[in-house]
């Protein structure tokens, strides 16, 4: 019979929430015995995925969790770790003008940007530097269970004891904490949800990127612009699950620094839509699925994309909309479905959203250039609310809930900063 090795602390997820907590334990108290899991085999969130860090209250804060003088005092010490190269802005206040002037806020924040490759590489030291100080890694090992009694974490590979338990497992763990919540009667709450477009066009057409790399508008409506990419950027997709087991997607986007893989030309962005569900529809996780399904079927099990163009004159788009003949670049993204965004996302949505890019337009005119593509959907689930017993996100006795999953987050530094309050909760 397999023996089961108790860690002092236990953290599933080794993302920033998962680093910034293993950090924070291992500083403050060496030799403590500590396990990090991924069912990966590295990091799969946004320090993998172009690596933009914001370092200004509230962007990757969520209301609620976070008042501006704790996210700060708690941002200065993930500042002091990762270090980051903070980038100039120009022209911020030329921008904010126009902005305001249309009732739209332009946030000035402090960020740094890494790239894909640059974040695999933060990763890798990061990983490194908490193995030299004794923290064990256990990676491609899954998380399953925790056992209601007896402290034990059940994974892919065995069962482990813990002393106290760390959960991050970031947005695409949502399944995996909605059972546990489940399994140990922890009570949540899951009634928000982002859905909107992720935007790709050409520099030319939004260059207020050379200004300020990730610039975060917030519209009317509870529209806002989000996670920005230039240099070498790309759309991706990425596949999630519903709860009965059927395919669906959400883009993203991220990009290659532009030192080592070159320029492309382009920009890709989102434009999201917060919604706030109310009863008699409790869970936003639930819609977002019908979200994403009803877009995977328009798009033949494909998320789809349009060209503004041809979503003006409400058409749909087609292949031939999409080669640079006829408009004059070719999506980053090309194993979407060309088709009519109109059919598929709820009016509701599309109309603020619609509203807000002319909004953008007016504040950086070309960003409505015919050409600009519209892919759809881009969701973003970080809604399951754990109730919390303290102010360190403990959600039972030594267990701990933290991150884009648990809603604690919406973005690196936010995480980071979750894992040090969670491991504050443990070492006190
Ligand atoms: C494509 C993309 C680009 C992004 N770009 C940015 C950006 O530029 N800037 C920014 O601030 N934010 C960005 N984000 C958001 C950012 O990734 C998150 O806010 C942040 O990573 C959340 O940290 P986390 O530790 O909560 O979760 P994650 O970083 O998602 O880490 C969770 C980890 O847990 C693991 N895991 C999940 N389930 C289990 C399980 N059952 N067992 C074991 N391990 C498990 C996952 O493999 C993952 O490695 C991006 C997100 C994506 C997807």
């Amino acid at each position: 019979m397999n023996q089961i090795i108790k860690y002092d602390c236990i953290i599933v997820g080794t993302g920033p929430a998962g680093l910034g907590a293993a950090f924070k334990l291992i500083n403050e108290k060496p030799g403590m015995k500590i396990l990090m899991l991924d069912k990966s085999n590295y990091s799969t969130g946004g320090l993998r995925n172009d690596c933009k860090m914001n370092f200004t209250y509230p962007i990757g804060f969520t209301q609620g969790n976070w008042e501006k003088e704790e996210a700060e005092y708690y941002m200065d010490q993930v500042e002091a770790i990762l270090n980051p190269d903070l980038m100039d802005k120009k022209n911020i206040d030329v921008y904010e003008k126009r902005a305001s002037s249309l009732g739209v806020e332009l946030l000035n924040i402090r960020q740094s940007h890494l790239g894909t490759d640059g974040g695999l590489a933060l990763i890798k030291k990061l990983c490194a530097q908490l193995e030299s100080l004794g923290i064990e890694f256990s990676l491609g090992n899954e998380a399953q269970q925790v056992l209601p009694e007896g402290k034990i974490l059940k994974t892919a590979k065995g069962e482990y004891e813990y002393g106290s338990l760390i959960i991050a497992p970031g947005r695409q763990g949502f399944n995996f904490l909605q059972k546990v919540m489940k399994d140990l009667d922890i009570y949540y709450i899951d009634n928000i949800v982002d859905i909107g477009i992720r935007v790709e066009t050409r520099l030319d057409h939004y260059p207020i990127v050379k200004d300020y790399y990730d610039p975060k508008f917030h519209f009317p409506g509870k529209v806002r612009t989000f996670c920005t990419n230039s240099g070498n950027a790309h759309v991706v997709q990425e596949k999630y699950k519903t709860h009965d087991g059927k395919d669906f997607y959400s883009v993203n986007g991220h990009a290659w620094s532009k030192q080592k893989k070159g320029e492309n030309g382009l920009v890709n962005f989102a434009m999201l839509k917060t919604i706030r569900l109310t009863a008699p529809l409790a869970s936003g996780h639930n819609y977002a699925e019908i979200i994403g399904l009803q877009a995977a079927l328009l798009g033949g099990g494909k998320p789809i994309m349009q060209r503004v163009g041809d979503f003006r004159l409400s058409k749909r788009s087609y292949d031939h909309s999409f080669n640079d003949d006829y408009y004059d670049f070719e999506p980053t993204l090309k194993s979407c479905s060309p088709g009519d965004i109109a059919l598929a996302m709820p009016s509701k949505i599309m109309r603020a959203i619609w509203k807000s890019m002319k909004q953008l337009d007016t504040i950086i005119p070309g960003v409505l250039h015919p050409s600009t593509i519209m892919y759809y959907p881009e969701i973003k689930m970080y809604a399951n609310k754990p109730e919390f017993k303290d102010r360190h996100f403990a959600v039972k006795e030594d267990i701990y809930m933290i991150g884009d999953g648990a809603g604690t987050s919406r973005g690196i530094t936010g995480a980071w900063a979750s894992g040090i309050r969670a491991a504050e909760g443990i070492l006190q």
